[in-house]
């Protein structure tokens, strides 16, 4: 049998959740025993998120091949088990990059080329080229239908639909019902609307996902149905969540997969979700709560670090426990003392993510030192193994001017210094050490008590590495390196054996952690700091209750 499509547009506005939409849809998909592979368009003209700031793009999630994408590759993963490369993203200017290139080399033979049909064809190519081996390959155009930049995806989905037929190519689009306060009523017209935009480029949908803070009345699915142009069954209510992980859930009750397989012609098995269900009973009724802090260079801004929030909810989860993080901005604690001691005793852990550039450095180090000093459990992550070593060389070794040559290329000691591989390589885009990497783990450490293995592999992305030249003066002073690259050359862990939980590494373990099988570092990570949290108000409790009887003993023998 060969693939189907599952094309996922948007209308009305942006963030609409089309991304959790299309990984919900292969999730429920899986279910029922298909194999889907997932695909994101963007329709921006950078070649990759790569040298986009966080603030315009959000976190770049990095693949096993290094491919540096879209955070809706994050959704995918966690909610399916598709294996994605770059080939599953791609951006309007990569898809000219490839044009371009063909043309300089003369492949289109004195042609013109053209948007349609070279740019649609391109665009049709890389679509085919997921649906290998796969039943269905969803499809997703960031962007709002009628933005100018997405013309031409849309364009090459009509052409899919015309050339392969409706039974083997679904159209869903993801829309808006706002309920409007004034009038305490729920509006259609945005979503027709939206409709009307699509069909204009000759694309109808067959399922409307219509987001809504309440559930959709029959008679509203009816009128939504009539003007659109689509069956009633297929107008479904997408209601805001308080965890993403219900949207499949709430999908399932909607009937959008049975639908979804009716449409597109598939005999499947009856739907199991037994697992999602017992994890949103897990995310609703949690046991205790864990409270982390992350020390960042801004505090957090909505998707930014995705990945690493899911990755802590997982580790939570793993516990039964609810996650409770806070963001400290690092250059409010440079101050340090009792300032950042205030900011900073309140958690039951604290890690610092990864990150670029000198802004805050100082304040993490601050940070990283509380944490060492009063055995609070610690978790850095690429910069934050960095910044681990420099505090280490810093407090520990006495070298005062410890650092790496990102944030002071002229430092005497550079205990963090450029990948040797990069040297010379002034060029940003694609040229960090991006992508999965094998790293071995030391016997008797705790990296190995976690894995519970020798050899792993885990993502990359990054520019500076561990010095080696530093790894005796560290070592003697109790540093422990607990993985490295097979040939030694690179320092991918590091930890604290006299802590009860220290440690670094210098990949992104948030990459590869779903919610059905959470990070052994990130469960590892909030478990401790769930013992630390129970263990240090049990010691103040104690301190307490002494306090209070001490007076009432002095008070007896006075008496
Ligand atoms: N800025 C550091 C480097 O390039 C850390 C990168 C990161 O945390 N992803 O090596």
């Amino acid at each position: 049998m060969s693939a189907k499509y599952v094309f996922v547009t948007g209308g009305v506005v942006s963030s609409l959740g089309k991304g959790l939409a299309a990984a919900s849809i292969g999730c429920l998909l899986e279910s029922r025993g298909l194999k889907v592979n997932l695909m994101k368009f963007d329709p921006y003209l950078n070649v990759d998120p790569g040298t986009m700031s966080p603030f315009q793009h959000g976190e770049v999630f990095v693949t096993d091949d290094g491919a540096e994408t879209d955070l809706d590759l994050g959704h995918y993963e966690r909610f399916t088990h598709a294996k994605l490369s770059r080939d599953n993203n791609w951006t309007t200017g990569r898809i000219y990059e490839q044009i371009i290139a063909k043309e300089r080399r003369g492949d289109y033979l004195g042609k013109t080329v053209q948007v349609i049909p070279h740019v649609t064809n391109e665009i049709k190519t890389a679509m085919k080229k997921v649906a290998h081996d796969v039943d269905v390959a969803i499809v997703e155009i960031g962007g709002t239908v009628g933005d100018i930049e997405s013309l031409p995806f849309m364009e090459a989905i009509r052409q899919m639909r015309q050339e392969l037929g409706r039974e083997h190519t679904l159209s869903m689009h993801v829309t808006l019902v706002p309920f409007i306060a004034a009038a305490q009523e729920l509006k259609t017209k945005p979503t027709q609307h939206s409709v009307k935009e699509l069909l204009s480029i000759g694309i109808q949908p067959d399922i409307l996902l219509c987001r809504t803070d309440r559930f959709l009345p029959k008679d509203m699915k009816g009128k939504i149905a009539l003007f659109c142009n689509v069956a009633e069954e297929a107008v479904i209510t997408a209601k805001d969540v308080a965890s993403i992980y219900e949207v499949p859930l709430n999908f399932a009750a909607e009937g959008v997969d049975t639908l979804a397989l009716k449409y597109l012609h598939i005999e499947a098995k009856d739907r199991d979700m037994h697992k999602w269900e017992e994890l949103v009973q897990r995310v609703y009724n949690p046991k205790a709560e864990v409270t982390i802090g992350i020390v960042g260079k801004y505090v957090e801004y909505e998707d930014s670090y995705k990945s690493l929030k899911e990755a802590l909810v997982h580790g939570a989860l793993a516990h039964n426990l609810k996650l409770q993080v806070n963001w400290i901005e690092a250059e409010g604690l440079e101050a340090g003392g009792r300032a950042a001691e205030e900011q900073l005793q309140n958690y039951d852990g604290l890690l610092v993510p990864g990150g670029f550039g000198k802004r805050g450095i100082e304040g993490m180090l601050i940070a990283i030192r509380y944490a060492r000093e009063k055995k609070v459990p610690y978790f850095g992550i690429c910069l934050g193994m960095q910044t681990a070593c420099i505090e280490f060389a810093r407090n520990v070794v006495g070298l005062a001017d410890a650092n790496s040559s990102e944030f002071n290329p002229a430092t005497p000691h550079r205990v963090i210094y450029k990948l040797r591989e990069l040297r010379g390589v002034e060029e940003l885009g694609g040229t960090m050490r991006l992508g999965a990497w094998t790293c071995k783990i030391e016997p008797n450490t705790l990296a190995y008590k976690i894995y519970g293995e020798s050899e792993i592999s885990e993502r990359h992305r990054h520019r500076y590495e561990f010095n080696r030249e530093y790894e005796g003066p560290l070592t003697a002073a109790g540093l422990r390196i607990s993985g490295s690259t097979p040939d030694g050359t690179y320092v991918e862990m590091v930890e604290l054996p006299d802590h009860p939980h220290f440690i670094g590494c210098q990949f992104h373990p948030e990459f590869k952690s779903k919610p059905l099988e959470p990070h052994p570092l990130f469960k590892a990570f909030v478990g401790a700091a769930y013992e630390s949290g129970l263990s240090r108000r049990a010691e103040k409790e104690s301190a307490t209750v002494e306090m209070f009887h001490r007076p009432s003993r002095v008070s007896t023998q006075e008496s």
